[in-house]
């Protein structure tokens, strides 16, 4: 069991900076670069979705937490911020709430399709949590390791 915890501002550079790091805090677990890849583009969603809509553009914080259990690696991705009114509309692949924008409203099936496990809860004007777990070897890439 191992655990980390990262604090940054919601800025459009912290999305690479993040992502890498729970990369990195993976490693031990001998990840394949296609499930590190998964692992990757799911905190890419995660924290951009804190980056863009959770404070409106504003700067504030950004938590992502790692603990690597057995062959697991479980991630929360928080924020502070305005919250989700409907959670299953946010869901809705396609569904976003910036259409004008260059946002294809498919970051959480992205998270859903790329992690074992995923959750997200949220209250309205207190901000959003996502919860996700990528079991490492537990598919049948296990061999090209
Ligand atoms: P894409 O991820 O494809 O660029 P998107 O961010 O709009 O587009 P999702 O990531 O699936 O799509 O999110 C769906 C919707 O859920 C968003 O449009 C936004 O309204 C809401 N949402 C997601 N994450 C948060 C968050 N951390 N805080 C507040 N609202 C959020
Ligand atoms: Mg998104």
């Amino acid at each position: 069991m191992n655990k980390m915890q990262l604090k940054f501002l919601s800025r459009s550079e912290n999305e690479v900076f993040a992502r890498n790091v729970v990369a990195a805090f993976a490693l031990p677990l001998e990840p394949t670069l296609s499930e590190l890849s998964d692992v990757k583009t799911a905190v890419s969603e995660a924290v951009t979705n804190c980056i863009v809509h959770a404070y409106d553009g504003e700067e504030d914080w950004v938590i992502v937490e790692c603990e690597l259990e057995a062959n697991k690696l479980h991630i929360t991705v928080s924020d502070s911020g305005k919250g989700i009114e409907d959670i299953s509309r946010a869901l809705t692949p396609f569904y976003t709430s910036c259409p004008g924008e260059e946002r294809s409203g498919m970051g959480f099936t992205i998270m859903q399709t790329f992690m074992d496990e995923f959750r997200v809860t949220s209250v309205l004007h207190e901000g959003t949590r996502v919860e996700m777990t990528k079991c490492f070897g537990g598919t049948a890439q296990a061999d090209a390791r």
